[in-house]
């Protein structure tokens, strides 16, 4: 948000981030981990956005969004951008380019769009009809002079399952995110603290939120990965709430190595996990009875005294729900 301000112009005009740029080659990487790699196939034939609500509706566990459950995108599909500009130039010779993986101020919906890799959906995400939306995008600006592509027509149509799913109502109108409201932006973004009246909406998503593309019927037809990158690691799919927040920093750092997770930091992480451990004892859900709720409770005043502010808030916040 804060190099959208400082960047100006040079979001909406590529030649004025990298000069000579009069072509930019836009591509799209599918992050749906294989099937045998995402604990999914151990569920039968479901379908996987079946599984992946299962989960929301277990409160002890710590849901994190599926692009994150793997290796950090933004390497693997620089690597790939950039052999494939390797590729452009053993055909057309030596030529101008530079790979952007949403690491510089680039208007990359805008631009997935106008090339027609897919319609901006009213979540404002970008939708493929044989893709769905769950792909990275990636950019090459380059110099060379290309035949531009089409966009291709919207097809939401009279749906609006994402705004109605969207547990935060972050979705305030068709095409329009309030990100101060989206749980994405709160547990990766967001540096302070989470606001009160927010908190039981977050629920156990302790890092980003699929909900608005669970919901899409269009995500029927997303497409796995065939890179082992984003396979799910096993240390961060289906794993209860208090063994996640029982990691200490150098644990974290050494279970997110390579991961885009380690981005946030161990004491976000924590802050996260406290609000869905306070979620998780107001619910009164079956699975937080007995042993699993005395657990919590135990591993909540283990961080009472953290050294962190933001840490100790949360979890006094945590404890409170709990009655
Ligand atoms: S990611 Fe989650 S919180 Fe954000 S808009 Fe989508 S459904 Fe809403
Ligand atoms: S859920 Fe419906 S309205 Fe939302 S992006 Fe998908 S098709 Fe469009």
């Amino acid at each position: 948000m804060d190099y959208m301000a400082a960047h100006g112009l040079k979001r909406a005009r590529p030649a004025e981030l990298v000069p000579g740029t009069v072509s930019v080659i836009t591509a799209r990487m599918d992050y749906l981990p294989r099937m045998d790699a995402a604990g999914w196939s151990a569920q039968g034939d479901q379908d996987w956005r079946t599984v992946e609500w299962a989960r929301l509706e277990r409160p002890h566990e710590g849901v994190v969004s599926l692009y994150a459950r793997g290796r950090d995108y933004h390497k693997v599909l620089r690597a790939r951008l950039q052999k494939l500009c390797d590729r452009i130039a053993a055909a057309v010779g030596p030529f101008g380019h530079r790979v952007f993986t949403d690491s510089a101020p680039v208007l990359e919906a805008a631009l997935a769009e106008r090339s027609g890799l897919g319609w901006r959906g009213k979540h404002t995400l970008v939708i493929d009809r044989a893709a769905g939306s769950m792909f990275f995008l990636g950019e090459i600006y380059t110099d060379l002079v290309l035949e531009p592509t089409q966009p291709v027509p919207e097809h939401c149509g009279s749906c609006s399952a994402c705004l109605s799913a969207c547990p935060t109502g972050a979705i305030v109108a068709p095409y329009r995110l309030d990100a101060r409201r989206c749980i994405s932006y709160l547990t990766i973004e967001h540096p302070g603290a989470i606001p009160p009246e927010l908190r039981p909406l977050l629920g156990n998503r302790i890092y980003g939120c699929d909900d608005c593309q669970l919901v899409c019927p269009w995500n029927k037809f997303a497409q796995r990965s065939s890179l082992p990158d984003f396979d799910a690691r096993a240390e961060l799919t289906g794993q209860r709430l208090v063994s996640l927040f029982a990691w200490d920093e150098a644990t974290f750092l050494r279970r997110t190595e390579g991961s885009p997770i380690r981005r946030i930091g161990h004491e976000r992480w924590l802050r996260n996990i406290a609000v869905a451990l306070g979620n998780a004892l107001h619910s009164r859900n079956d699975a937080v009875q007995g042993e699993e709720q005395a657990a919590m409770r135990a591993a909540l005043q283990a961080r009472s005294g953290h050294a962190s502010p933001l840490v100790r808030e949360h979890v006094a916040w945590a404890l409170a729900q709990g009655g």
